[in-house]
């Protein structure tokens, strides 16, 4: 029966939920064993969140950037791919609960459902902030940012026209680094010559950050590079800068004000709440403490993957909420399985590889810390493309993306700039 996966009789079941980059890769993983694995996700998309921000910023399609699941894992006769959302776990039953009252049972459970942004306890910044994580939050803030210029060109007072030029990103991470990069480039390029009333390249862009450095996971001269290019585009970077309230009209820091009528998210993140599924002991940001071989404690059936689970490096740190971790957490989950079905033997403990850190400010210009080496400017900018290229799902989504690059970066135009989603009679005046 063993390496049949067609023979008829019943075969273990795997239930892995969420079909990002831990779920896919675990799933990969078991192609063709001898189990019967059925994904679930909310979604019926894998998204590759790292090019996100650039269909925020009207670079790239939705479409180019994510894949249909059932397209990804079809061709395996051993995987079935479920739509729904997950609400819960019946951990005694081994069942998982599925919003609607479906019960999906599981002798294996992997968990990989990532984490989403968080406020700090605020969550009534979000109508404000709106964060980027799903594909609607990328075509929110698109159409926010393309609505804030079609405002201003219509608007007669000087006042209301320069608070909608002002942009502002909250967070220096990776990803406020890379969206304050792609706007600039949006408004003093792109959109330059389009507007008849007002001059897109005097647009003010903001970038906040609480910590005294940008990419705060990336070593200092690095930080300082990243820093130095977002200032060359014309990015106003404020460092050591914890905003204390946002509204309608901007965010305060501490006594001081800062006014934008569009502020984007991309500070904190927490979890999902797949602890609380299992009443599992998570960290303060809501990730499951996992053992070293990724299951959870007293549950050698149940394992956490990804941006959900916490795991620490040989140092005592924990391991980054990155594609590569959960990818390699995935994997090993998956091979992990797999020897089990057959053996009792003991499996090394997960360890994460390390291959390297990037980050891009722009069109032509990134850091790399390779840990044996750093780059910067434009030979890191095109390892980084051609990474991304590289690691995208799907061979049209690469030629499409590649194609969109080549374009933008010979024209300095970006053909996703649509403005979609519910028009609001506020929207535009
Ligand atoms: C904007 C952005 C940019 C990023 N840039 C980079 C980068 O440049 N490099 C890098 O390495 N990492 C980057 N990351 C981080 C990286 O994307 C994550 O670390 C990675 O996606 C984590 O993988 P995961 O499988 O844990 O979760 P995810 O990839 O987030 O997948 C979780 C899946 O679970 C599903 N799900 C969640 N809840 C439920 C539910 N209740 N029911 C059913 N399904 C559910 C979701 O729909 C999703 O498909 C970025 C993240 C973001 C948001």
């Amino acid at each position: 029966m063993l390496g049949d996966p067609s023979s008829s009789a019943i075969l273990p079941r795997v239930v892995i939920v969420g079909a990002g980059f831990g779920g896919l890769w675990a799933a990969k993983a078991l192609a063709n064993a001898p189990v019967e694995v059925t994904i679930i996700d909310r979604e019926n998309h894998h998204l590759f969140q790292p090019l996100l921000y650039q269909v925020a910023t009207a670079a790239l399609s939705p479409a180019d950037v994510a894949a249909p699941i059932r397209g990804i894992v079809g061709a395996y006769r051993n995987i079935t791919v479920m739509l729904g959302d997950v609400c819960g776990v019946d951990v005694a039953a081994r069942a998982v609960l599925i919003a609607g009252g479906r019960r999906v049972p599981y002798d294996y459970l992997i968990l990989a459902t990532g984490a989403r942004h968080a406020y700090f306890g605020h969550d009534d910044w979000e109508p404000f902030a709106p964060g980027l994580k799903r594909i609607e939050d990328a075509t929110e803030i698109r159409r926010r940012i393309l609505i804030a210029f079609e405002r201003a060109e219509n608007e007669t007072d000087p006042d209301e026209r320069r608070l909608l030029m002002n942009l502002l990103i909250v967070g220096g991470g990776p990803t406020g680094v890379e969206l304050a990069g792609a706007i600039a480039e949006l408004a003093r390029r792109a959109l330059a010559k389009d507007f008849r009333n007002i001059d897109p390249r005097d647009t003010r862009i903001i970038l906040v950050e609480a910590g005294p450095w940008l990419l705060p996971s990336m070593p200092e001269d690095l930080s300082e590079e990243a820093l130095q290019r977002l200032q060359r585009l014309g990015v106003e970077v404020r460092l050591g800068a914890a905003v204390t309230a946002v509204d309608a009209s901007g965010v305060t820091i501490g006594t001081a004000r800062l006014d934008a009528r569009t502020v984007i998210w991309a500070a904190g993140v927490a979890a999902s709440p797949a602890g609380q599924w299992i009443g599992a002991k998570c960290d303060r940001a809501g990730r499951i403490e996992v053992n070293p071989d990724l299951t959870v404690p007293d549950h050698p059936e149940i394992f956490a993957i990804g941006d959900t689970a916490l795991m620490l490096d040989a140092a005592g740190r924990p391991l980054p909420g990155v594609a590569p971790v959960a990818k390699q957490q995935g994997r090993y989950v998956g091979s992990l399985i797999k020897t089990r079905l057959h053996s009792a033997e003991r499996i090394e403990p997960f360890s994460y590889r390390n291959y390297g850190n990037l980050a891009t400010i722009g069109r032509k210009a990134a850091v790399i810390d390779f840990g044996w080496i750093r780059l910067r400017g434009f030979v890191a900018w095109l390892i980084w493309m051609v990474a991304h290229v590289y690691f995208l799902i799907g061979f049209r989504n690469r030629i499409i993306v590649a194609l969109n690059w080549l374009w933008a970066y010979f024209t300095f135009q970006r053909g996703a700039r649509l403005i979609t989603g519910p028009f609001r009679r506020f929207d535009i005046r």
